[in-house]
Parts: C-alpha cells; structure tokens; sequence
C-alpha cells in the first residue's frame, strides 16, 4: 500500500494487532521515504456464492434488509436488527472461509433469528427451506413450540416461581400455536414478502 502522506510504496510494520472482535488485523505502519505513520486494517473479504455461480461480495445490509421484511409487523426494532446482522457475520467470519454459499448465509441467519423472534423465523425459514409437505412445517413448529416451552421453563425456574405440573402449559401452549400458524400460510391483510439467502445477495 502506498504512504498516504507522499505516495512511496515502500513502508514499515511497527505493529499489529487483532482487532476486538477478531474479524481483522490492524497494523502500525512507517512510511521509508517520509517516515510518517499511518494504520492500515486487513481484512479477510467475504463473498457469497450464489447457485448460478454469481460472486457477491457479503453485506451485513443486504442481511439486514431481507431480516427486516420478514420481521413486518413484529415487534423488532433496528437495534435487534442490527444486533443480528452482526451476528450473523460473526457466526459466518468464524466459519474461516472466504466464499460462502448463499444456502450458509442462510442458515447463519436462522440461529439468530429464532432467538429474535419466533415468527419472524418461521416466516424466513418456511420460503429457506422450502418444506416439502404441511408436516414438515408442523415439525418445525413443533419444535419451534418445545424449545419456547423450555425457555419458558427456564425462566421460571430463575425466577423460582413454582410451576404446577400438568394443568398451566395448556392455554399458552395454543394460544402460541396459533400466532405463527396464522402469519405464515395465511398472512392477514398485509402480504409479507420474505426473500431467500439466494435472492438477497
Ligand atoms: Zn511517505
């Protein structure tokens, strides 16, 4: 890389260091010719690799954008969003691959997004997956359901609030089934437009 201060091509390393979060090099740099400093940042580049074969260089955005329709009407606010698409780059980054395929990106961002918001998920993950059958997309809820029942669980047993055994779980149980059910297949009035992994990039 050139001095920035008198265009020399030639320059020094004083000193490197990974950055926090361990996605980059920072380096400390003399020029030969002026002697100034400057700090120059490596990092390694991303790309997506899409079916067709098409390169995209990875954009946390293009990310972002396509959470955030799934995301319509839900209560997610820019903070969550921008929150996961850092997430999802960091999950990617820590993969150490510099192609990904657009099929990763996608499951990178699954994770994420379960833990955000369960129908936001089920939105993204019924066009992702493309479940072949209406029992594929009732074992996914099905198992969406069980692990809220754990969390739910799990929070109880922080707060120790005691939990009966058999009669609490049945009427929020529905009441949950219900909520995602009712947006994806067959979404309100509004349409909610959810773009694949493939299609974002
Ligand atoms: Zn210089």
């Amino acid at each position: 890389m050139y001095c920035p201060y008198c265009r020399h091509v030639d320059s020094r390393v004083l000193d490197s260091r990974v950055t926090e979060d361990g996605s980059a090099i920072r380096r400390r740099r003399e020029c030969r010719s002026c002697a100034r400093r400057f700090t120059t940042l490596e990092q390694m580049q991303l790309v997506v690799v899409k079916r067709s074969g098409v390169i995209e260089p990875f954009s946390r955005e293009k990310v972002v954008n396509g959470v955030r329709k799934a995301c319509k009407g839900r209560p997610v606010t820019e903070a969550d969003l921008a929150k996961l698409g850092q997430k999802v780059e960091e999950r990617i980054r820590a993969g150490g691959q510099a192609e990904i395929p657009a099929d990763d990106v996608g499951i990178a961002i699954l994770g994420p997004l379960k833990e955000l918001d369960p129908v936001a998920y089920l939105r993204f993950a019924s066009v992702y997956r493309q479940y072949e059958s209406v029992d594929d997309f009732e074992a996914e809820i099905a198992l969406l359901r069980a692990s809220l029942v754990h969390a739910e669980t799990d929070a109880h047993a922080e707060t120790g609030a005691v939990k009966e055994p058999e009669a609490p779980p049945a009427a929020p149980r529905k009441a949950r089934a219900r909520q995602p059910r009712a947006a994806t297949p067959e979404p309100e009035a509004e349409t909610v437009e959810v773009l694949t992994a493939e299609q974002l990039f």
